[in-house]
Parts: structure tokens; C-alpha cells; sequence
């Protein structure tokens, strides 16, 4: 091996045969990759446009300052900083900014459906800051009435709300009060759910926040990446001060640029009908489960989590394996009052940001339900389910194009 180029071509038939139901993921455009691969890679811009540390940054300015604009045109807030190399150093510098050490972080646990750097004891987070969570209802909703009792007692500096699991429209506006109410920083991370924001398809968090991070290679479509947003001057001084110099050194200006593209397609009329199309596909295939009498979440987002445990006997982790068998890419997640292990689970992740981008339909996503169903009650053998798998993604659109 002397040219790891060659790989390309074994992982592009992979993602072109399959079925990629993992709910983070997505298929990024041509424009975006291009712009990932590109020259601007070479170039070093410690600072922010038009206060550099080094020169020959005339290009990078103008390419950054318009990644910076158009993120607040998609959002809608006054400042952004397109900076972070991924979601989790985006809430690693907005808790620098927000925080001290030692300070209270009300969060919901990994367990169910928040982010490792939302306070996992295996986090970064959870080292620097005292962890506190709120939890969900018996019907896997957030308890926003529980959120207000846990706020008052452990008077959190910063409460956080967007999560990684989470399958119903989070209501940032009544979070936002809880924090003013006892007199906490609120902290938005719509990782998740940035693409569904950008198109108007859940409750914007920009208004009531004071500060949203977020990736921007989920269902936003972009490159793998992260971004922080707020609306005060003072604000976004902070967020830049800890991320440059405090967190980070040089940005990576090929994918701030590929930011900036994934931010121009997400302004366009056609990423609205995508969006409507992701959400409309989530509940296609969540209602097909339901009617073969399989138990799932509800959803209104891009996402749901179906019981393995109770539909079939089989934990996540056993299902997930199955299914990698078909060709059908989903990982395992845990449940609303989970019992087995993180490493088990009892439940999966379905999700339709990637499928959709490939031109799934209705019927398509249904016939996902139906597959993944006769495979998990052992009714077909994963032999018979990848014959079946292939016939459909041979009929999606080639990620290469895209
Ligand atoms: C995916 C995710 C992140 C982390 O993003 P990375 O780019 O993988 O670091 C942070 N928060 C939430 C809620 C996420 O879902």
C-alpha cells in the first residue's frame, strides 16, 4: 500500500451499497468535498478576518468572513464563529467561554439521548465541570417540570439542552425561561438538528439562548465540522477568545469554506423540500414499524429509536450487528428507562438524513421498515435481505454525484 487513495474506492462502494441509517450522517455534496480536498488546507490563519497572525490571508478573510455571514443568515443570530473543528470542541470552547472550573453544568445524561460532552464521566466535561442531569418522562419526552424543580436546587451555572437521541421537538423557549429564572447561562447544542432549524422544520433556539454550538455535518449537509452562534458583541468576544488562542490554533480554512458552501445550499428552496422530505421519510418508516407491531418512539425530527428488546427479543447491540450483515448501517442506542448495559443496550437508532440525500422515498422508507423487521423476527435470512438491499440503493442516487 503506497497510496492510500486506494482506499476511496473500497469505502465509495460501501457507502453506495448500503443502507446508511446512522442518524449523525449524511452525504455531503460535490461542492462541499471539493472545497474539503482543496488548497485552502495549506494555509495558516491563526486569528479571526481581518486580524490574522500571519500574512498572505487576503483570500482566507474574505472566504471566512462569508461563512461567518451566511451562518447568521441560515440562523438568524448576530455572530457566529465557524472556527471549531468538530461539534465537541465547539462545547469544550463554548463551556470555556461560559464557565469556570468547578462550575454546574445542568445537562440530560448520555443515557438518555444526550452527548459524551454533555457531562459522561468519560468526557472532558464532566472533569472540569460539576455534572448535574434532568430527565425524561415516563413517555421518553424531556420533564420540563422536573427541569424547573432540578434547577432550583442545584442553582446550575449553565443549563444545556439538544441532544443525540432525542426523537420529539425540544422547546428551547421554556428551557430559556428556567435559566433566567434562576439565573443560569442557556447553552443550545443542535448538532443534531441544525438542518431541520435551518429549513424552519423545528423551533429556532437562536432567540432564546444565549449562546447555540453546533456540527455542521449532520442533517446540516456539510463538512465534518463544528460552529458556535450567539447575539451579543460581548458575547462573541468570549467565544472567540476561547477558541483562539484559548482552545484551538489554526483553523482549517478548506473546511470553513466547505462550511460556507453547506451554509449557501442550506438558504436554497430545494434543502427546504429535502428537509420536509428527511422528516416525512422518519415517520414513513417509524409508522411502518408500528403497524408490523414492532414498539418505536414517535418522532418529529429526523430521527426515532425502536425497542429491539421488546419488538424481538434481541438487544441493540445484537441487532446492530445483524443488520451490518444485510448491508444496513444503524448503531445501537439506549431507551427510555434502559436496563441493560451502555455497551448493550435495548434499543436502535434510525435515522433518514443520509437516505434522503440519496433520493429515498416514502416507498423506500417503508421497505426499510419492512426489511429491518423481517430480519430482526428471523422471518428472512441477512442473505435475502442484502439481495433485497441492493435492489434499493442500486436505484439511489451515487454518492459521488451529489
Ligand atoms: C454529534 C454531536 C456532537 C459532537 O460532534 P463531533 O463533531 O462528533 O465532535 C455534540 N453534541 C451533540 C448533541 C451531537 O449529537
Amino acid at each position: 500500500m503506497d497510496d492510500l487513495r486506494l482506499f476511496l474506492k473500497d469505502e465509495t462502494k460501501r457507502q453506495n451499497e448500503g443502507l446508511e441509517l446512522i442518524a449523525s450522517e449524511n452525504f455531503a455534496s460535490v461542492k462541499v468535498r471539493e472545497l474539503c480536498g482543496s488548497i485552502l488546507t495549506n494555509k495558516y490563519a491563526e486569528g479571526f478576518p481581518g486580524k490574522r497572525y500571519y500574512g498572505g490571508c487576503q483570500n482566507i478573510d474574505k472566504i471566512e468572513q462569508l461563512a461567518i455571514d451566511l451562518a447568521c443568515k441560515v440562523f438568524g443570530s448576530k455572530f457566529a464563529n465557524v472556527q471549531p473543528h468538530s461539534g465537541s470542541s465547539a462545547n469544550m470552547i463554548a463551556y470555556a467561554a461560559l464557565l469556570n472550573p468547578g462550575d454546574t453544568i445542568l445537562s440530560l445524561s448520555l443515557d438518555e439521548g444526550g452527548h459524551l460532552t454533555h457531562g459522561s464521566p468519560v468526557s472532558f466535561s464532566s472533569r472540569y465541570y460539576k455534572i448535574q442531569h434532568y430527565h425524561l418522562n415516563a413517555l421518553g419526552h424531556i420533564d420540563y417540570e422536573g427541569l424547573a424543580k432540578i434547577a432550583q436546587e442545584v442553582k446550575p451555572q449553565l443549563i444545556l439542552a439538544g441532544f443525540s437521541a432525542y426523537p420529539y421537538e425540544i422547546d428551547f423557549q421554556r428551557i430559556g425561561a428556567i435559566a433566567k429564572e434562576n439565573g443560569a447561562y442557556f447553552m443550545v447544542d443542535m448538532a443534531h438538528i441544525a438542518g431541520l432549524i435551518a429549513a424552519g422544520y423545528h423551533q429556532n433556539p437562536v432567540p432564546f439562548a444565549d449562546v447555540v454550538t453546533s456540527t455542521t455535518h449532520k442533517t446540516l449537509r456539510g463538512p465534518r465540522g463544528g460552529l458556535i452562534l450567539c447575539n451579543t458583541e460581548e458575547m462573541n468576544k468570549k467565544i472567540n477568545f476561547a477558541c483562539f488562542p484559548g482552545h484551538q490554533g489554526g483553523p482549517l480554512e478548506n473546511i470553513i469554506a466547505a462550511k460556507a458552501q453547506c451554509f449557501l445550499e442550506a438558504l436554497t428552496p430545494e434543502y427546504k423540500e429535502y428537509i420536509k422530505g428527511v422528516v416525512e421519510n422518519t415517520k414513513a418508516c417509524a409508522e411502518r414499524f408500528q403497524e408490523l407491531g414492532a414498539t418505536v418512539s414517535g418522532t418529529q425530527t429526523h430521527l426515532f429509536l425502536v425497542d429491539t428488546k421488546r419488538s424481538y427479543g434481541m438487544t441493540g447491540y445484537d441487532a446492530q450487528h445483524l443488520l451490518e450483515e444485510a448491508l444496513i448501517t444503524l448503531n445501537k442506542n439506549m431507551i427510555p428507562g434502559d436496563t441493560e448495559k451502555p455497551s448493550k443496550t435495548s434499543g436502535i437508532r434510525i435515522g433518514f438524513a443520509a437516505l434522503t440525500t440519496r433520493g429515498c422515498t416514502l416507498e423506500t422508507a417503508r421497505a426499510v421498515a419492512e426489511i429491518i423487521h423481517a430480519v430482526l423476527a428471523g422471518q428472512i435470512s441477512t442473505e435475502v435481505a442484502k439481495r433485497r438491499v441492493r435492489r434499493i440503493s442500486s436505484k439511489l442516487k451515487d454518492v459521488t454525484t451529489l
